[in-house]
């Protein structure tokens, strides 16, 4: 039955959206109902840092305009692998203290926890050499 599994390497990716703003009739949040100038500076500074260092999933037609100050903010999508998030979210935490869900604020900590606290190896880096340097 080994050939079932064939399947699970088909899979498309599914990036979980966050920041992607909405009306009162589409279910999505818009940014002013999110403002909460209590949040923790440190925190909203950890997260809006890891917005800006997102990887482009994909770009659009046009730029998108800030939907409290109509500052122009980009044309991307970008991505953790795991999220997926408009180029310049990160401009709403911090001018305009939009706070993000819990769960994402988690997640960030999480990631940032992880590449700080792994182990590093230069085994493959150094067998590459091993070979390619003859
Ligand atoms: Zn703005």
């Amino acid at each position: 039955m080994e050939y079932l599994h064939t399947d699970d390497r088909r899979q498309v990716m599914e990036l979980q959206r966050v920041g992607y703003w909405g009306d009162d009739q589409d279910g999505l949040p818009r940014p002013d109902q999110l403002v909460d100038a209590n949040w923790s500076a440190n925190e909203r500074q950890d997260v809006a840092d890891y917005l800006r260092r997102g990887f482009v999933a994909r770009a659009s037609m046009g730029y998108a305009l800030c939907r409290m100050c109509k500052r122009q903010l980009g044309d991307l999508d970008l991505t953790d692998g795991v999220y997926v998030w408009p180029e310049g979210l990160d401009h709403y935490i911090s001018a305009h203290d939009v706070c993000l869900p819990a769960w994402f604020v988690d997640h960030v900590h999480a990631r940032q926890g992880a590449y700080e606290g792994a182990a590093t190896s230069d085994r493959r880096w150094r067998d590459w050499w091993q070979v390619a340097g003859k």
